[in-house]
This record gives structure tokens, sequence and C-alpha cells, in this order.
């Protein structure tokens, strides 16, 4: 890429590398990062990688009074041959774009973005974890560098990508969770930002994550904010439910977020001949499904876990145990396949895997 300068950290200044078995998530961070800079007028420019730094910003920079603030999360995974893939990164690209337009900040080119963030994981490629189930966890942001106050949107930006090697999510194999359905908070609602990933959607959901793990639930489960009945999403993955060997997942309708791996699930269902729907559901036709026994599985998605097999749901006083706790047949085989995929061991019928190197 012309324009893309890369400034390498010295010998002396490379970290040591950690023990691939105990990285967690989001605590170590690589040797390098991308930066760019936009300004009204001019565009992006002074795309750059370098050493991995703090960033200096004025105490008046708009993303820390107004919250024009948006990210996005991907995976490296280091496949056969000692290969390094990506998993439908520019629909992560493509995605981070819409929210930027929702936040009235600024966009970018996609290809350009991919081939700094290819350069850079090139350049931390080391980074890549070798130990089974272990990623590069990939989070691209964007925040209003501006120095003003009053509510508008920033004329200035900074785009940046760091890398974080994380842990196998499963590390002694699938473990159901227990979800809280939230009946006292909401997340989002019909005309606001909920089908963006905007850093505000995240602030406004701890509360109510606080909470429900002060109980012994791993995440909670939202509802529509006006009738509290239809299912949303949950914690930071979309929920399938299979009732009746029907696969039902709540539409897009603009208060979840378009999860790249929902896509992939809905896809995959879809090539093997399972009837598949995108459309509404309440809570009461789940509490139903189970009490008639018709309700087989639930398990949500999303890039950190793949998929997330639910054990039990609580709701208003009462828990639903779902397949004895135990994950379901399709929950595991869905997990089997796309990990399948994003590590190149089986066929990418849909290409949806990018090979680093070209
Ligand atoms: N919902 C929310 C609110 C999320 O933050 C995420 C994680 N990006 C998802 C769903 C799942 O999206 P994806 O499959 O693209 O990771």
């Amino acid at each position: 890429m012309a324009n893309l300068t890369i400034t390498q950290a010295r010998p002396d200044e490379l970290k040591t590398k950690p023990d691939g078995t105990a990285l967690g998530f989001g605590k170590l961070f690589s040797d390098h990062m991308f930066t760019m800079r936009y300004t009204q007028g001019f565009g992006w420019h002074d795309l750059e990688i370098t050493k991995y730094h703090d960033f200096a910003l004025a105490p008046s920079a708009m993303c820390l009074h107004y919250g024009q603030a948006i990210f996005e999360g991907l995976k490296a995974y280091r496949g056969v041959d000692n290969q390094i893939f990506l998993f439908r990164p520019k629909d992560n690209l493509r995605r981070m774009n819409v929210s930027a337009s929702r936040m009235c900040m600024a966009e970018f080119d996609v290809d350009q973005v991919l081939a700094a963030m290819k350069a850079l994981i090139l350049v931390d490629q080391e980074w890549v974890p070798r130990s089974p189930g272990a990623t590069l966890y990939i989070r691209p942001f964007m925040i209003a560098s501006e120095a003003a106050l009053g509510v508008r949107p920033s004329k200035e930006y900074i785009f940046c990508i760091i890398l974080s090697p994380v842990g196998a999510y499963y590390p002694e194999g699938f473990n159901p969770v227990k979800i809280y359905v939230s009946d006292t908070y909401v997340r989002a609602v019909r005309g606001g930002v909920g089908s963006v990933k905007t850093a505000g959607n995240y602030a406004a959901s701890i509360k109510a994550a606080m909470e429900a793990q002060a109980l012994g639930y791993t995440q909670v489960l939202w509802l529509d904010a006006i009738e509290r009945r239809y299912i949303e999403e949950v914690g930071t993955m979309n929920i399938f439910f299979k009732i009746n060997g029907k696969l039902i997942t709540p539409p897009l309708a603009g208060t979840i977020l378009p999860g790249i791996t929902r896509d992939s699930v809905i896809q995959l269902a879809k090539d093997w001949g399972m009837e598949l729907q995108e459309r509404p559901i309440t809570i009461d036709e789940v509490v139903e499904a189970n009490e008639s026994g018709a309700l087989e599985e639930v398990f949500g998605t999303g890039t950190a876990a793949v998929i997330s097999p639910v054990g039990s749901l609580y709701y208003k006083g009462h828990t639903i145990t779902l397949n004895q706790g135990r994950t379901g047949a399709l929950s595991q085989k869905m997990f089997d396949v796309l990990q399948g995929i994003q590590y190149g061991q089986r066929p990418d019928s849909h290409g949806w895997i990018e090979p680093l190197t070209v």
C-alpha cells in the first residue's frame, strides 16, 4: 500500500511473547498498532504501523464528552500448515462503516483498511497463538479526537487497530451458560443505536450484567424496550432457538447487532436444509415451547465464543433448564463446522476465510 508507513519497534523494545495456554481475554497487546487520522476537508491521512503506544488526547477531545466512539472485533486464526486466516474481515469493516454513518463519524475505504490490517498482522505474526483454540483478537476502533466542546460531529478522528492474543474460549470443552432475562433494564429501542457497535451501548449494558452476575448468571438476555416480550439478543451475542426442529432467531429490525456469526449460522442452517425463521419471538413462546417439550436447544452466536450453548434461562422467578443443562447436537455441530472453516480445516464453500499471505 503506497501511503502506509511501517516503523517497526527495535528488537530491544519487543515484548516477551506470552505462554499460549494462559492468555485469558484482552489483557495482553502485541508489539505494534495501526493508526490513521481524519481531518475534515482533507480525508484520511498519516496511515502508519508503529510500535504499540499511548495516545495523546486533549482533555477536550470530543470522544471523551459526547461518545462518538465505535469499534469492531474479529480474529486471526493459525490454521492448517501454519497459515493465518481471517474470517469475513470485510464484513466487520463494512459494519464499522455503518456504525460510522449512524454516529456521524468519518467513513473509510474498506479495502485500504483491510490491507493495513493484514500488514499489521504480518508484522506481528508471531503473536498469532499456536496453542489449540487460542487466537489473535483484532480490535479496530475509531474515536472523535477534535479538541472542542459542543454537541456536533467532530471534524477529526483517530482510527486504530490493536491486537490481543486470547486464550481458547472452551479450554475444557463446551460449558452451557446460565442466562438472566432482564425485565428491568432495556438495551435498545427502534430509531436508537442498538444495531451499531458504538461504545455507549456497552456502557449502558454493564449495570444489568453486574446484577445478573451477582445472582450467578453469566449473561443478560434483553427483551424489546416497548412491550418487554420480544427477545432481542444476549450480552455480546445473537440468539437462536431450536423449536420442533426449526431454527428461529429474532429479525434485524434495528435494535440488535447484525452479527457476522449469526449470518454464518443462518447460511449453514440453510445449506443443511433446515427450516430457518428470522422472526419476532416472545419470551412467552419460549416458556410455552419448553413446557410442551418442543424447545430443543438455545444457543448464542458471536465472534468470541463462536457458539455458546445456553443451559438455563431465568425469567421472572422461574428457571428453564434446557437439554438437562447439556450442549445440544446442533450447537455442537455448528461450533465444529464454523471453527473448522475458521482454521482452514473444512471446505469454505461461501468464501468466508481470507488467508493472510498473498
Ligand atoms: N450482539 C452484540 C451486541 C455484540 O457486541 C456482538 C459481538 N460483536 C454480537 C451480537 C455478535 O456479533 P458477531 O457475530 O459479529 O461477533
